[in-house]
């Protein structure tokens, strides 16, 4: 069910369907009590002589334990009752078509010989129950069924009935007894009509991925109408008709006036509502203008941004080509490559975050860590930039350990963004601190630069996502703006806050993150895992349909010392496993005629492949994605461009062959 489009929670749904099936439960119940215990008003609440019969109560009763049992998850009480009520529905509806009398109305009489008022026989309900039991019935039958491919039409039976309903209600508002009283036709008791139009409107909510609900939850302008337009009007144009006929009934005005009166109040009422409509359409189509024009700059940004790491590297690999056996020429150009690479997977990384958070789906995975190991880990990743334009870190971190339960990537991500946003705008052979304290419960880390500075107004706003200070061409700094978005939305995943301080223009600026230590100091803890640089020796083979990406992975294996293997297709793998027995697989996902899964799977089948390292190798790093490799057997996801640390690290966990 596509929920994020939904304004209505469809637990508060689920809720408020069982509230009406239980009233419609409790309210037949007591009904039926009217009838053994003699007490006609609990049936007949107008005085009079329309009852409720008892067999209706019932049928309601058990139509409303069916919704009731349907919303907490037992369908098949759901199906039961509602054949029930379906077939004593269609019975009666039968007698009525055929004239016969199938003797089952008089039974729950108790003897009584009120309420027969427009009965045509005593205990036979009449034919909108008649009808309207059939409908609610076979409906929730198919809701009992789950996955029944009729189930698209139980909105429409219960709108049906709804209609037939508020027909009858409408004649008890007017006192149309044609609407309520004939009894070969139109005759339904004022409670069986309200518990039927609770039974109706439970039904349709309960089916929140079909329309009507569809409209009525969506988060849209049509939605946003349908929910406040369309109960209003239900209402208003009944009140406005029953306002007039108590004045005439009062003789408060003559005809004419009446008639008047009630254009005038439904002109005016409608047109308002119309207007108030048109307004937050207005509204909404002026919001989505902007983010529109925000999101085609973000665009002009990114292209220019992931344009930017492509020239160096470009120019690089020329270099490479030419440098023959300069060994300076080579390191600085391999140099580039990997800092801007580093630069473009960076930004990569951001984009995947930024559409997680604007999907709420950024998760912690939170262990028990030591902070400095992953203070340590960010600075060195933002080291190397510093130190090209000169500038010097500092790091003052407390003497006693501090234990936090935090998810150390995330966090470290945070100070890493810090560190470099103060390294870009500290300016050549600034100064950037990092300090880390304890202040009572909270440990407080103050990354702080002396470069351009903040405006006071600017403060709170750079959080904000795509905003940048300076947004004119000739900025000097890249980015997306979303590096502090990100930060903050982290930050308080971890229940923590964080906030921009600055005394202006050229003043520096300083970046306060407080996290709340919720674990015991003495606690035993896990180290933030460093990476191995020596690498294991085994046979890989490696399956990737981009020939480069596969050849070039291969190459790097092959000098760290592994015996590697390239397949390029999901068949050619698992022949190629079958044929070589490697200790590891880099399978990659998205491959031709049989993907990485369905590869997994048909290797994992085999007895020899029990003990293979099958790692997934794939441009999609959601957790979905991780989630569904696991099924398919993976025992690793790891995102393009592998992360070589990553990768040792992951072949360093396995016992490999030896030969
Ligand atoms: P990006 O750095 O990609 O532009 P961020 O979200 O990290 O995006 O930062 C948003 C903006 O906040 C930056 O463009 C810059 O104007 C301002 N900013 C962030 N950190 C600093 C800093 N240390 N000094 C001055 N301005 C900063």
């Amino acid at each position: 069910m596509p929920t994020p489009l939904l304004a209505c929670d469809p637990r508060y749904l689920r809720r408020l369907s069982a509230v009406l099936g239980l009233y419609a439960l409790i309210a037949g119940v007591i009904s039926l009590g009217g009838w053994a215990f003699d007490i006609p008003r609990l049936t007949d609440w107008l005085n009079d002589g329309v009852s409720i019969q008892p067999n209706t109560a019932v049928l309601i009763a058990l139509a409303g334990a069916a919704v009731v049992f349907l919303q907490y998850g037992y369908g098949k009480f759901t199906l039961v009752f509602g054949g029930i009520v379906a077939a004593f529905g269609g019975l009666n509806l039968l007698q009525y078509i055929t004239g016969a009398d199938l003797g089952f109305n008089h039974q729950l009489l108790f003897g009584r010989e009120w309420g027969q008022a427009a009965t045509v026989t005593p205990g036979r309900f009449g034919p909108p129950a008649s009808i309207s039991f059939v409908f609610i019935g076979i409906s929730l039958m198919l809701l009992g069924m789950r996955d029944h491919t009729a189930r698209r039409y139980v909105p429409g039976l219960a709108l049906v009935v709804l209609l037939l309903m508020m027909f009858s209600l409408l004649g008890y508002l007017f006192n149309a007894r044609n609407f309520y009283a004939i009894p070969w036709l139109s005759a339904i008791a004022l409670p069986s009509a309200t518990m039927l139009l609770a039974l109706a409107v439970s039904v349709i909510i309960s089916m929140p991925d079909h329309q009507p609900m569809l409209l009525l939850c969506e988060r849209s302008s049509a939605g946003t109408m349908a929910r406040t337009v369309l109960p209003i009007l239900v209402v208003m144009i009944p009140l406005v008709i029953w306002l007039r006929s108590k004045g005439y009934e009062y003789e408060l005005f003559d005809v004419g006036t009446g008639r008047a009166l009630s254009a005038a109040l439904l002109v005016l009422g409608v047109v308002g509502l119309m207007w108030i409509a048109l307004l937050a359409l207005r509204r909404r189509e002026q919001r989505e203008r902007e983010a529109d024009r925000r999101k085609d700059e973000f665009l002009a940004t990114l292209a220019h941004e992931l344009r930017n790491p492509l020239a160096p590297i470009s120019n690089a690999t020329s270099i490479l080509k030419l440098a023959h056996d300069d060994r300076e020429v080579f390191e600085r150009a391999t140099g580039t490559i990997e800092r801007q690479l580093a630069h473009l997977v960076r930004l990569v990384d951001d984009l995947l975050d930024m559409s997680r958070i604007s999907r709420g789906k950024l998760e912690l995975r939170r262990e028990h860590i030591e902070l400095a190991s992953v203070i340590h880990q960010a600075v060195e990743t933002c080291r190397p930039m510093a130190e090209a334009a000169g500038q010097e870190i500092t790091v003052t971190l407390p003497a006693q350990p501090i234990y936090l339960d935090a998810d150390p990537v995330r966090l470290s991500q945070v100070v890493s963004n810090l560190l470099n946003n103060a390294s870009k705008f500290a300016g050549q052979r600034g100064r950037i601190n990092l300090t880390v304290s304890l202040r009572d419960r909270d440990v407080e880390i103050t990354v702080k630069d002396d470069g351009i500075g903040i405006p006071p107004a600017m403060l709170n706003a750079i959080f904000e996502m795509f905003l940048q200070v300076d947004q004119s061409l000739e900025r000097s700094q890249s980015g997306l703006g979303i590096g502090l978005t990100l930060a903050r939305r982290l930050v308080e995943l971890h229940n923590g806050h964080i906030e921009a301080l600055s005394e202006g223009l050229g003043k520096g600026s300083e970046f306060v993150v407080r996290l709340p230590v919720t674990i015991d100091q003495t606690a035993p803890i896990k180290a933030v895992d460093a990476v191995n640089g020596s690498s294991p020796k085994g046979r890989i083979l490696i399956v990737d349909d981009n020939l480069d990406s596969a050849q070039s992975l291969a190459e790097v294996l092959k000098m760290t010392g592994n015996d590697t293997f390239v397949a390029h297709d999901g068949e050619e793998a698992v022949e190629a496993a079958e044929r070589q027995r490697p200790d590891v697989i880099l399978l990659d996902i998205g491959l031709p005629r049989l993907n990485g899964f369905d590869a997994c799977r048909r290797i994992r089948a085999n007895p020899w492949a029990e003990n293979i390292l099958i790692i997934a190798l794939t441009g999609w790093g959601q957790e979905e994605d991780r989630r569904k490799s696991a099924e398919a057997g993976f025992d690793g996801h790891l995102v393009k461009p592998v992360d070589m640390a990553e990768l040792m690290k992951l072949l360093a966990g396995l016992p490999l062959r030896s030969n």
